[in-house]
């Protein structure tokens, strides 16, 4: 019999911040060290771990609520990150804007940030390692370019974590498959766990009808977005549809491109993302912005996508008093932001005044809905323990009564931040 404990440090009864140590005689796997930001946009952390306890750690993406407080093992201690290499090379950015935007409310540094980097091994989708008594195999996510998810095996027993994962093919990536996997264990997210995502195609058309009745009318049509992922998927809608339009795309958007671009084993639609890179116009001044906003039916693609900073909210202010104009937003709206005081209230800011440009909100979630998730529990082999994280609290509760409606047998947590799980498999 093999003892296993699962810690959750983050991402328990919430959305992000995941982090997760499984443990076993005495040494732990920690799979993501993430953050997330509380309504006054200050960064949270997630519980700490004693370095010397870890043997590894394993970051399933380069989505900040999952590498952001990674670095902070570093300040003492040096353990081997493993991920995948397009993950690796999103890290340095990824943590680097964190650290400009806000640096004051982070406990480490540079430095911290240049010693995981230099400790961060390259594992390839579906090949393993060992550390320590942990053998480590990553498998595809389906989330974002360079997503994997990690299936641990100590002893022999298996242990599934999804990080962020999606059951639907994106022009991005490729779905999850999980058909036939073995894990005694499942710890998934469920952000979406109470939600039906509607078919992707549908609303890919619907954005774009929505756009060309914009630019028609002789609006302009902002579309803020999540740098890293969305933004690229957004670009190849656009040119799958209407190559045609005059599209800018704008913020940190440039630079994740170039490096995502690079790696063309990780993308679906590799041909998409190239033309569209190439062809659609990157914007790279501010007085190139100033002249942007006086053209008339143009598409600007910009971050950041809940307008917190970035040119997105440069843009949306101008762009703002025009009823011709319109702001489509493509990406979750955490509470507080000022995307969802937009979709709520129709003003960017309180005491704002209101927003005259038509506002519309598209589901383009790179993470599976219940019917994704529940697929994945039904999919894997043996499992009999599923412990649900990445989730706000009613949405996770939900997911929970599905997933033992689906099979009365299996054994479901839903653990809060600090709960250990013991599990004797
Ligand atoms: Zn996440
Ligand atoms: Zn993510």
């Amino acid at each position: 019999m093999v003892d296993l404990e699962v810690k959750v440090l983050g991402g328990g009864r919430e959305v992000g911040r995941s982090a997760i140590a499984i443990g076993y005689s005495g040494k732990y796997l920690l799979l993501d060290y993430g953050i997330n930001f509380s309504e006054d946009d200050i960064p949270q952390f997630p519980q700490h771990i004693r370095p010397s306890l870890i043997e590894g750690i394993v970051l399933s993406h380069a989505h900040l609520d999952h590498i952001g407080a990674a670095p902070l093992i570093y300040s003492s201690y040096r353990v081997p990150t493993i991920t995948t290499r397009l993950t690796k090379s999103l890290i340095g950015i990824m943590i680097e804007d964190f650290l400009k935007i806000s640096g004051y409310y982070i406990p480490y540094e540079y430095n911290e940030l240049n010693t995981l980097l230099d400790n961060t091994l390259e594992l390839d989708l579906n090949e393993s390692l060992e550390v320590g008594d942990f053998h480590i195999k990553l498998l595809n996510a389906g989330h974002i370019p360079g997503s994997a998810m990690v299936l641990v095996d100590v002893e022999g027993y298996k242990v599934l974590y999804t990080g962020d994962v999606n059951t639907i093919e994106t022009k991005l990536v490729k779905p999850v498959h999980v058909d036939g996997v073995e894990a005694d264990i499942l710890i998934t997210e469920a952000t979406y766990g109470d939600t039906q995502h509607p078919p992707r195609d549908y609303v890919e058309r619907e954005l774009i009808n929505s756009i060309i009745d914009t630019v028609d009318s002789g609006g302009n049509v902002l579309i803020p977005v999540f740098s890293l992922g969305r933004a690229q998927e957004i670009l190849c809608v656009l040119y799958q549809y209407a190559p045609g339009l005059t599209v800018y795309y704008d913020g940190m958007v440039r630079r994740i491109s170039e490096v995502i671009s690079s790696y063309p084993e990780y993308i679906n639609r590799y041909d998409l993302l190239i033309k569209a890179l190439r062809e659609f116009n990157m914007v790279r001044s501010s007085s190139e912005r100033k002249k942007i906003i006086k053209e008339k039916g143009v598409v600007i693609v910009a971050s950041a996508g809940m307008l917190k900073g970035g040119p997105s909210q440069y843009y949306a202010k101008q762009l703002s008093s025009n009823s011709k104009n319109s702001i489509f937003l493509v990406s979750y709206q955490a509470r507080g932001s000022p995307g969802r005081k937009l979709l709520e209230f129709g003003v960017i800011e309180d005491g704002g005044s209101l927003i005259k440009a038509k506002i519309r909100w598209f589901d383009f979630s790179s993470h599976a809905d219940s019917e994704g998730l529940l697929k994945i529990v039904g999919g894997l082999r043996g499992v009999k323990h599923v412990i649900v994280v990445h989730s706000e609290e009613s949405v996770g509760k939900e997911f929970v009564s599905r997933v033992s409606s689906l099979d009365s047998s299996l054994k479901v947590y839903y653990p809060a931040n600090g709960d250990v799980i013991h599990i004797n498999v």
